[in-house]
């Protein structure tokens, strides 16, 4: 009886969130996977039963869409629309990066702020979840489009973030160059020097390690997965897919870790490295990323030890550790039975929800460990609020004390992950572990703050 009420509960719930939400297929998969972990936890737990909690998280706090004019370099009128999602402020300023790319639009923005208001509350850090954007494509623009368009992004983003309201970031498309771009307009228009955005340069507020952090935190959420089960990343093969930030934080930190990556991508298809990706050649995959052409193929061309696969993804080669490090629904059901077919023990995500629903099923079912983006690529957020609490205290710490804290960060979200997501014969299913921990801080700062 007790089951079926909770079945019903969250049947209820999809049933109403998709129909509040049509159109929004992104939204509601990131919504179903939390749905079917944390109803059940609710139901168990009085203090937050009845409270409406979910559905308060499933509703963004404010939703701008803004129009974003600017003229290209032959003097065309272009029109583009940006986005800035303000999911949920109960533990902090709303936090989350900038995309920029084509297929932006308000179910993929209002996904990924969903995740990262559960990431941002796994860092233990005072951030709230936001994310922005725009339907804009980078590809093939030249240095002073990007600079006119950031400005015009600016010029209406600005009068709804600040220091203490809403602290943007990097994500695809959105790097170093773009964060200049974008802070250089908020200082003009609002004349103040302040942290308003984390991913920026050394020379004016940037925390070292921010560009690393997203890929070391992955590996090293990576290295406590395999020490559950007495294993470690020394030895051990790995399939990476991407070739952006992400990307190439992972493969540095995993060569330096003494396992071998053999693959990365594009969306031309995959390179297959025997050899391994080392040394300089993770130097070239900053030069790779860029050029600014979007193509795996030009790695195979460089370095003969590669091969190129036109138009497949990676999760057709043998591997221990599968890393999917470029974007949302890139591994499918038909890759997850090629990779456990394959023998792989651990599947670490690093880009923002890369596996389909069913695909995380499969592994959960087959008991590989498997760990959702929200968990293991939070230390790319996390040292944004390193970098946010360096701005405060007007310091700037070494690359050893900010890889230290970004590791321990990484520990304590593994063991929060552990501590709610074990199963009784002692597999840890991280999806419901990093849910239900992500849950209970948010939950916690919204019942102490009210109906508001
Ligand atoms: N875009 C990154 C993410 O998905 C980083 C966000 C930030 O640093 O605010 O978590």
């Amino acid at each position: 009886m007790e089951q079926y009420n909770v079945e019903q509960k969250i049947q209820d719930f999809i049933a109403d969130i998709e129909a509040r939400n049509p159109n929004e297929p992104e939204f509601l998969q990131a919504v179903k996977e939390v749905a079917v972990t944390v109803i059940p936890f609710i139901a168990a737990h009085s203090q937050y039963d009845g409270k409406k909690l979910l559905e308060r998280m499933a509703e963004p706090e404010r939703t701008i869409i803004f129009r974003v004019p600017w003229v290209d370099d032959s003097g065309e009128i272009q029109v583009n629309r940006g986005f800035r999602i303000q999911m949920n402020s109960a533990i902090g300023p709303y936090k989350g990066g900038i995309r920029f790319h084509p297929t932006v639009n308000l179910s993929v923005l209002k996904f990924l702020a969903f995740e990262q208001t559960f990431k941002n509350s796994l860092t233990t850090l005072p951030m709230g979840g936001g994310k922005g954007g725009a339907d804009f494509d980078p590809q093939g623009k030249s240095d002073m489009e990007i600079m006119r368009f950031c400005q015009a992004f600016m010029t209406e983003l600005c009068k709804h973030i600040g220091p203490e309201t809403d602290v943007p970031a990097g994500d695809i498309g959105v790097g170093a160059r773009e964060i200049g771009y974008l802070f250089g307009q908020y200082k003009k228009i609002r004349n103040e020097f302040t942290g308003v955005l984390t991913g920026k340069g050394l020379a004016y507020g940037g925390s070292l390690i921010r560009p690393e952090a997203t890929g070391y935190g992955v590996v090293y959420f990576c290295e406590q997965m395999l020490k559950t089960i007495g294993q470690d990343i020394k030895g051990k093969t790995f399939a990476v897919s991407g070739f952006g930030n992400v990307a190439w934080g992972v493969v540095k930190k995993v060569t330096e870790l003494g396992g071998k990556v053999l693959t990365i991508s594009g969306p031309d298809g995959y390179i297959y490295d025997e050899d391994g990706i080392s040394g300089d050649k993770i130097d070239y995959l900053l030069q790779l990323r860029a050029s600014g052409n979007n193509r795996a193929e030009d790695y195979a061309t460089k370095y003969p030890s590669a091969k190129f696969f036109a138009g497949k993804r990676p999760w057709e080669v043998k591997c221990d550790v599968a890393i999917p490090a470029a974007t949302q629904n890139e591994l499918f059901l038909e890759d997850a039975e090629m990779l456990v077919a394959n023998g792989v023990i651990c599947v670490t995500e690093a880009a923002n929800m890369p596996s389909t629903l069913d695909a995380i099923n499969y592994f959960l079912d087959n008991k590989v460990l498997f760990s959702p983006g929200k968990a293991s690529n939070a230390g790319g957020v996390a040292t944004s609020g390193l970098e946010m609490t360096q701005n405060s205290i007007r310091l700037n710490w070494s690359s050893e004390e900010v890889d230290m804290r970004l590791k321990e960060i990484m520990i304590g979200i593994h063991k929060a992950c552990s501590d709610y997501g074990k199963d009784k014969d002692g597999y840890v299913n991280y999806v419901k572990g990093a849910n239900i921990a992500g849950f209970v801080k948010v939950a916690e700062a919204m019942l102490a703050q009210g109906v508001v």
